[in-house]
């Protein structure tokens, strides 16, 4: 778990803003994760949402990230930039941004956390296993989760699935 302390400002407006994405993407009639990479000056370069809802269940926004960052990109820029991220990234991702030689990644929820909220709720896994990333990419600076976010984050992720929370 993440302290507060080990977050600063830019760090808590980006992941600020990867959970606004999140949402957006609910509210669009998808599920709620949201990315933005960042560059080694605090700016931003490429954000986006999930877009799984047409059928392609690749389509979440770190894997778009690393896709962009290789096409965009050069190899010292990808290394330091960072990812900003509403839920901790999947393996498929995890191994993408590993491959493109992406930087640091902070993320509000861990993947921990999303199966456990899934196995609460009685909801089926999925078809990959919750690794955490520095299973898949040992390499990689990771920092999260954010206590306050990921409770938001629960609360969309229930949203999702038509769950009620009970306080
Ligand atoms: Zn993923």
């Amino acid at each position: 778990m993440a302290h507060r302390s080990d977050l600063n400002d830019d760090d808590r407006r980006f992941l600020r803003r990867s959970v606004d994405l999140a949402r957006e993407a609910l509210e669009a009639g998808d599920e709620p994760f949201g990315s933005v990479l960042v560059d080694a000056d605090g700016r931003e370069l490429f954000a986006d949402r999930n877009r799984v809802a047409g059928g392609d269940h690749t389509r979440h926004p770190e894997f778009e990230i690393a896709r962009w960052a290789a096409a965009h990109l050069t190899r010292d820029q990808r290394a330091r930039s960072t990812v900003y991220t509403s839920g901790e990234h999947c393996p498929m991702c995890a191994a993408a941004h590993a491959w493109v030689g992406l930087g640091r990644i902070v993320y509000a929820s861990s993947s921990e956390q999303l199966t456990a909220w899934s196995e609460e709720w009685g909801l089926a896994a999925g078809p990959v296993l919750p690794l955490p990333i520095n299973a898949v990419a040992p390499d990689i600076d990771v920092t999260g989760p954010d206590p306050d976010l990921s409770d938001e984050l629960r609360r969309l992720q229930a949203r999702l699935h038509g769950i009620t929370l009970t306080p």
